[in-house]
């Protein structure tokens, strides 16, 4: 299925009753064809606002909880953002909308190949993928403005937070990986970090080391 009207137009409503108001943010999603990332037999639900498997055991997740995580991250057109979790690619795809340069790792190296493919399809040339593990963050790329992880850990990784700016952004989800995770955004100020509590979510867990495949 296509990205027709009828299609994005629902996308767009469902985004904005959950919250997703930013004009920036929904233009980036209004551009970037979620379609493009579901591959095979969920491919027609692309439009649904739901997670959907995608290969590897892995997931795509919720467009709203995209929407949502997206906004709280601030992201401004100087910015350079780093992604811990590339999945599908679609949260790198929307970020790639809104800053200057986007990194994102994902541990299955699969994953970051077929990525890649579809970025290179729709000429997002400011990604840059890597098959890394992303708790060790990018120490050759760092400091970031904004970094956002999309799998779940049971704190911010210390390794990170080092490579945030001051004045940084970075949205994590934070919990044990059955158990309710809440959806955290620390600040880089002068002096320390900021924490803020913003909403229960669920994300598959970050995993130490490169996966098989
Ligand atoms: N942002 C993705 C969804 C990510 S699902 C999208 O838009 O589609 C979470 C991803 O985190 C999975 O692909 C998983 O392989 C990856 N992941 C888990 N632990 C990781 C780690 N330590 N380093 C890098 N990636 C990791």
């Amino acid at each position: 299925m296509s990205f027709d009207a009828e299609a994005k137009m629902q996308f767009l409503f469902a985004l904005r009753s959950k919250g997703v108001t930013d004009s920036k943010v929904l233009n980036a999603m209004e551009r970037i064809d979620r379609g493009a990332f579901v591959q095979g037999y969920f491919a027609d639900r692309a439009y649904e606002d739901m997670p959907l498997p995608i290969a590897c055991g892995q997931t795509i997740s919720q467009p709203s909880v995209v929407g949502l995580m997206t906004q709280a991250l601030n992201v401004g057109p100087r910015d350079k953002v780093l992604e811990i979790g590339t999945g599908s690619g679609y949260q790198a795809a929307i970020l790639s909308q809104l800053a200057r340069r986007v990194y994102t790792v994902d541990r299955h190296r699969r994953l970051v190949r077929e990525a890649r493919a579809v970025f290179d399809q729709m000429e997002l040339s400011n990604i840059t993928a890597f098959t890394a593990d992303g708790s060790h963050g990018l120490p050759d790329q760092a400091p970031f403005d904004r970094i956002i992880l999309t799998a779940a850990a049971e704190d911010p990784p210390g390794p990170l937070l080092a490579q945030l700016k001051i004045g940084g952004i970075m949205v994590v989800p934070v919990g044990q990986s059955d158990a309710v995770q809440h959806l955290i955004r620390v600040t880089r100020t002068q002096t320390g970090l900021d924490y803020d509590e913003l909403r229960p979510v669920r994300f598959v867990p970050l995993v130490e080391g490169l996966g098989k495949e």
